[in-house]
This record gives C-alpha cells, structure tokens and sequence, in this order.
C-alpha cells in the first residue's frame, strides 16, 4: 500500500505524527509539498519567508534521501497536486497535521471532499502545528479563552502525546513527479541578516538556546542588548521544531527559565485559539474600541519615517531597522514600535500589521494580528488604553544605549542612556548627528490618543 504525507506547517522528520503513522500503515509513502498558489494570490509569500522556505524543503529533501527517500515538490492548487499525486501513486491514504488557522482548516476541508469523491481517506494529525489544539480547552461559558493567565492554567494541564523520533527509512514509490526543490538564493529582495532555515538549523539552534540560553530567559528576555531570547519563532512558524518536543524537553530541564520559556510558548497557542474561535479579527477588530483610526493616507510622512526606523525615537528606530535587517525583531521591539504606531500616531493596526507581514520571517496570520490588536487595544489586552513611552522603555530595556547604537549607527558617538534622547544634547554635538528631530512630539500624540479614545 501507498500513503500520501502532505506537509504543510511541519517541515520536519523528528516528531512527526502524520509521517508516524504513514509509515506504520503503508508499504511506501510520498513526501509531498504543494506551493500554494492561494498564498501568493493573498500577497502572503513575502520574500523573506520564501527564502527561509527554500531552505526548509532542501533541508527536508535531503532528510528524506539520506533515508532512501525524496521529497515531492508540486504548484498549484493543494487539493487537485495531492489528489493527482494520489491517484499517480495510487495511494489510499492522505495523512497531514491539522490545520490551525482558518485558512488551514478550509483547506483540510477542501481536501477531504476531493478525496472522498475519489474513494480516498484524509487522516489528520493532532499535535503537530501546536501542542494543544485550539478549541481543546474553553471556559465554560465561551468558545475560548479571552484572558491569557486562565488559559495557560488549563493548557498546561494537558496531557501531551509522546514524542517520536525521526524515522531510519522511508521508501518512495518511482513515479511521481517533482519539481526542483527551490534554493534561497533565486529569492530576490530577502534580508541581509536573514537566519537559516531548515530542520537542521532549527534543531542546531535549540539545543544551543537550551545549553546557553534557557536557565537565564526568565532574567535576560526583556534585555535587548543581550539579544536573551530564542529566535526559534521562525523554527515554529514553518514547523521544523515540533512545540510538543519543545514542551517536553523544557519540562525536563526545569527551573524558572524553562517554566517562562514553556509559558511564552503557550501565547502562541493563546492566540491561534482566539483566532479561530473569531477567524475574522484577522482584519476587523477583535473588540470594538471607538477607534477612527487615521489611515495611511492620513499620515504618509509619518508612516514612512516609522517604516523606515527615521522616526526620531531611537528605539523605535533601531527595532524598525533590525526588523528589515533581519526579517525578527525583539518582542519588546514588536510592541513598542506598535504601540508607536497606533497610539502615539494613532494610525490604523492594518497598516502596521501588513508592512510586518511583509518582512517577519516568522510572520503568521494569528500571532501578527492578534499581538497588533492586542498593542492596539482593541484585541484581548486588559489594559487597551497603555501607551509605551519609547524613551521610558529605551532606558528600561537598553539602559547603556547598546541596542540602538547597534542599529542606530549614526548615534554612535552618543555615550550610555543618553542616546535615547538626542534632542537633550547640547546643540553643537545634535547638529553633528545625522539623526532626524523627533516626527511627533509624544506629548502631542498622546493628547490625540486620549481625545480619540474619549480618556479626556
Ligand atoms: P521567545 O521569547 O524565545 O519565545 C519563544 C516562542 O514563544 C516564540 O518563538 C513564539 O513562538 C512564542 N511567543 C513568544 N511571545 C509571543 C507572543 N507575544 N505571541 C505569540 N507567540 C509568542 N510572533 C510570531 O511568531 N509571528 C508573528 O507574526 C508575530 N508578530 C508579532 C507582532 C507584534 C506587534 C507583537 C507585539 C508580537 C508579535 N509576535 C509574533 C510575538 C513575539 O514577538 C515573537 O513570537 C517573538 O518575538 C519571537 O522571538 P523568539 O522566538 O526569540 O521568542
């Protein structure tokens, strides 16, 4: 027998269900990835994904042929590649993780029909994208969880399945056709400080964050300069560690780092459960603040300068310039230079939410979304009417200034915090710097904010 493996987001060999269980039940399976032609037509494939992509299906190619086996590569439309590869191969079975996204859930849909009317059967995995399945654990009087702190009290009372090793061999039928496997460098556009992708890199990576990293996060994951965090949210974002592996092995470790680390991991899935319990918060307020947003149109120069990390603040500015640097940006970065955006420029979340699509590696519908509503207020934060004060925050998580002269170099001959206020030097030494004034006094932004919002 022939069982069909459709990766999706779980580009790897180690822990993975659907490749589990496919070898356990047929004789020979096929390796597929489809590109989906859906995700270009939503100007969701931006070039730094795409890179770090070509990269994960060498890295897998290359998995599976060290095991005797291939990667299948196809385009087009996910149902019709998977049921022509089926019917080519005439495999019985189609295994794939389950989908997470509503995107991914209406694709799985689709894909059974097609194969059902084909006499074929789609088995889904659970466990593969997220540790817990959204919709696994509700309140009782909701479909989901709303407030973090509970959810992550019921979620990390889940039993977890085991994990599974990579398989020693995988057999391929002869036939099916494949296209080239792509290579980061036909990707055109992509970051120069763009990480690795791949199994290899992501498995690399997390055994030196659990060797060198993990027993400090608790301390060191708001330190900008010390860059204290894991950097595997693009590892996570194209499946090639598993987050029930993470889970488990952090558990082993143990201690207050492993304990912060697991209960990060949990945001991710807080947010994947509010987005599909409300699929539409992609693009319309999760909760409805009197909001008249300005729109880009509104503040063309101001939107630019923020995109551009010319805004005048410095950390903002620095976060902004290692964001198109490196496809990552800190999460203290994330929510400063959005906090920046929305309330101290008081411009519409989308605007914001779309330019971050478009460079983040790690970019992901619901984690994008939903942490720009929730800096924006009008998602699941408790407290929407916070503003972040980029020099208060600048001297909190960058107090010796490092952080923005890395990023910043024109602020380079300005010593310690006081870089996160060029416009506090003496005039000879500001009129030195090529360092523009400030875009907007915070005063000022404030002020409109509070008026919006009705605060007055
Ligand atoms: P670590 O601190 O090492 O955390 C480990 C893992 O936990 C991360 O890899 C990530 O998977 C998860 N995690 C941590 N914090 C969060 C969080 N607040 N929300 C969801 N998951 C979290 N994360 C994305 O994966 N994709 C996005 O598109 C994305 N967009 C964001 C946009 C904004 C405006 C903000 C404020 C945050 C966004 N985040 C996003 C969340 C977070 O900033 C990143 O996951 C984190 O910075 C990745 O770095 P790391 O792997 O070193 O994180």
């Amino acid at each position: 027998t022939v069982a069909v493996v459709l990766f999706t987001a779980d580009l790897r060999l180690h822990d993975h269900p659907p490749l589990h269980a496919a070898l356990a039940s047929a004789d020979e399976i096929v390796p597929l990835f489809v590109r989906d032609q859906a995700i270009g037509e939503a100007g969701f494939d931006a070039a730094n994904r795409r890179a770090f992509l070509a990269d994960c299906l060498r890295d897998l190619d290359a998995g599976l042929r060290d095991r005797g086996g291939r990667l299948v590569l196809r385009s087009g439309d996910v149902a019709e590649e998977v049921c022509a590869v089926a019917s080519e191969t005439g495999a019985d079975e189609v295994h794939m993780a389950a989908g997470v996204s509503a995107y991914a859930r209406h694709r799985e849909e689709r894909l059974r029909e097609a194969l059902e009317a084909d006499g074929r059967r789609l088995r889904v995995h659970d466990g593969v994208v997220t540790a817990v399945a959204p919709g696994t654990v509700t309140p009782t009087s909701s479909d989901h969880f709303a407030v973090f702190t509970p959810y992550f009290r019921r979620w990390a009372q889940e039993r977890l399945r085991e994990v599974f090793g990579a398989p020693r061999t995988v057999r391929v039928p002869k036939g099916p056709r494949s296209e080239e496997v792509p290579a980061r460098g036909d990707v055109s556009g992509v970051s120069e400080g763009l990480a690795e992708g791949g199994e290899e890199a992501g498995r690399k990576a997390f055994t030196a964050w659990r060797r060198h990293g993990l027993a400090a996060y608790e301390d060191n994951h708001d330190d900008l300069a010390a860059d204290g965090t894991s950097r595997l949210s693009p590892h996570l974002h194209f499946g090639t560690l598993s987050p029930v592996e993470l889970v488990h092995r952090c558990r082993d470790a143990g201690g207050a780092g492993a304990e912060a680390f697991v209960r990060q991991l949990c945001w991710r899935e807080f947010h994947y459960q509010v987005l599909a319990a409300r699929p539409a918060s992609s693009h319309e307020n999760y909760r409805d603040k009197h909001d008249r947003w300005r729109s880009e149109a509104d503040a063309a120069d101001e939107v630019e300068a923020w995109r551009q990390g010319r805004t005048g603040y410095p950390m903002v500015d620095a976060a902004m310039r290692q964001l198109r640097h490196e496809g990552w940006m800190h999460n203290r970065g994330r929510l400063l230079t959005a906090s920046f955006l929305t309330k101290t420029l008081y411009v519409d979340w989308r605007v914001g939410a779309r330019h971050f699509l478009d460079l983040l590696v790690d970019g992901d519908i619901p984690n994008n979304q939903m942490n720009w509503q929730w800096m924006a207020g009008t998602g699941t934060d408790s407290r929407p009417n916070r503003v972040l004060n980029p020099v208060v925050q600048g001297k909190r998580l960058d107090p010796d200034g490092e952080y923005v002269r890395r990023w910043v170099p024109e602020l380079s001959p300005v010593s310690g915090s006081a870089v996160h206020e060029p416009w506090k030097l003496p005039d000879e030494d500001r009129e030195r710097l090529d360092y523009p004034e400030p875009v907007v006094e915070l005063a000022e932004g404030l002020a409109r904010f509070r008026q919006a919002r009705g605060l007055e």
